[in-house]
């Protein structure tokens, strides 16, 4: 018989039996669940035998998926009072890419109690370069800017992605209004006044709200009926994390080249992370190069900014896509970060569009429960409340990408003096880098700094 790993606040893990796993939990409740605080209602707590003799747990919200943008939701629920259970399946092969965390971002994790566990893995993005290296006929000037400009200290920082979500995953572990359920989800009910979330395992958690947090393939989108539209390109991303001889003065450097950006991302100390976007048909060829070949290459490819270069254990190969779900809401159904859309690794926007669909939902299901709203109901707004920044930063990257790739000598010459006047025009300058770090159409309260 198998069975799921529940663990509730405080760390615990509970072997969760789906013909004895009720009781189990109950004492988990009386152990590390005191009651929340006061004028939450605890009304959703209670575990039942379904019709199918499954053990089952109900909360307000049910989260499936334990990503970065699905843990910072669970977080962000579970840390302002609202009980919400988490299905995340265990990961199946080690994530070695980082993301560049902008400052609202990192904002909310400082707000959710996450960076402090962060900060030590992170590296300051102070400055961005950008560096036409297309060798075609209109070539951009070099582009400079930095946070200093516009009074911050950082536009952001760069993590990777296994310290982000493991330091997630301790905060997680913290708060007893957040039952971690370790399986896999494999199928989704949604009713009319309630979602069930069927595990493998057996377990069966239901609640107002399903948040859709699995990622490309997300079985809360298909089980809301959602579609999801795009493209994929004919461009593949090779990330490497990489060791180097000179110092990257806390420096982002994005070479624009004819087959996709070039972007090295600053690590702590004198390291940093790489995204080498090639033609497809390059995949190959670079796969069979040893390390030492592939340094080589990328030191030739940088032209040596950071001197010599040595590769660090952990290369990544994912082809480039771009697609949205045509609503990010509905029914009792919500999804958040790739499950809602997926954008190119360019200008790094991915994981922040999913940060701040995370905060969003979270920040309208916290207000919603407070004034005993069913939370369940909260998804159209969610939906018209995302579609602005989803659709511009999508459209943005979109724009950028086929520029590179475009032979078009119009296309190439717009993105060249776009390039220069944003480099020239001191205020189109810094009104583009503040749109960057907080945009206009989205500053959900946990990227201000505010809980919930
Ligand atoms: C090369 C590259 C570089 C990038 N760099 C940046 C960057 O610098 N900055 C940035 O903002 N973004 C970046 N991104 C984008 C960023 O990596 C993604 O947006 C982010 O990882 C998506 O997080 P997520 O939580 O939505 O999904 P995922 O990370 O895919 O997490 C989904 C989770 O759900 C689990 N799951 C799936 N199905 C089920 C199921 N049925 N039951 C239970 N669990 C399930 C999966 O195992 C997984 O753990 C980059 C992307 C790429 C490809």
């Amino acid at each position: 018989m198998p069975s799921s790993v529940v663990t509730r606040g405080m760390g615990r893990k509970l072997p969760w039996d789906p013909l004895t796993g009720a009781g189990i939990i109950r004492s988990c409740y009386s152990l590390s669940c005191p009651l929340p605080d006061p004028g939450i209602s605890t009304s959703e707590q209670s575990i039942y035998e379904d019709d199918r003799g499954m053990s089952s747990l109900t909360a307000q919200v049910v989260i499936v998926g334990g990503g970065p943008a699905g843990l910072t939701a669970a977080i962000a629920l579970a840390s302002a009072g609202v009980e919400t259970a988490l299905v995340a399946n265990a990961p199946t092969a080690a994530d070695h890419r980082t993301s560049a965390l902008l400052q609202g971002s990192v904002k909310a994790l400082e707000t959710l109690r996450v960076w402090e566990l962060c900060r030590e893995h992170a590296a300051p993005l102070r400055v961005m370069r950008i560096i036409d290296d297309t060798g075609r006929l209109v070539r951009a000037r070099e582009a400079c800017f930095a946070a200093s400009e516009i009074g911050l200290d950082a536009f952001g920082h760069n993590i990777e992605n296994r310290f982000l979500v493991a330091a997630l995953e301790a905060r997680a572990r913290e708060l007893p209004a957040l039952v971690y359920i370790r399986d896999e989800a494999v199928a989704v009910d949604i009713a009319d006044a309630r979602v069930t979330v069927r595990c493998k395992g057996g377990t069966a958690p239901s609640a107002r709200l399903a948040i859709g947090a699995e990622g490309r393939q997300s079985l809360c989108r298909s089980a809301a009926g959602i579609d999801i539209r795009g493209r994929t390109y004919a461009q593949t991303a090779l990330t490497f994390n990489l060791g180097h001889s000179r110092p990257h003065d806390d420096t982002s450097t994005e070479f624009h080249a004819e087959s996709g950006p070039f972007t090295l991302v600053p690590l702590p100390q004198r390291r940093s992370s790489l995204v080498f976007v090639v033609d497809p048909a390059e995949v190959s060829n670079i796969s069979t190069l040893s390390d030492a070949q592939v340094a080589a290459e990328i030191e030739r490819r940088s032209h040596s900014v950071l001197g010599k270069v040595q590769i660090e254990g952990g290369r990544g190969v994912f082809p480039l896509a771009a697609a949205t779900a045509t609503r990010l809401g509905a029914g009792r159904v919500a999804l958040i970060g790739e499950a809602a859309h997926v954008v190119a690794p360019i200008g790094a926007q991915g994981l922040n569009l999913g940060l701040r669909d995370a905060a969003t939902i979270s920040e309208l299901v916290v207000a919603g429960h407070r004034e005993g709203e069913d939370v369940g109901e909260l998804t159209e707004r969610y939906d018209r409340m995302r579609r602005a920044d989803t659709t511009s930063r999508m459209l943005a990257v979109d724009l950028l990408n086929r520029s590179l790739l475009s032979d078009f000598l119009l296309l190439q010459g717009a993105r060249a003096a776009g390039l220069f006047l944003m480099e020239r025009v001191g205020p189109l300058r810094r009104a583009i880098m503040r749109e960057g770090v907080t945009p206009w159409a989205s500053q959900p309260r946990l990227m201000r700094g505010e809980a919930l």
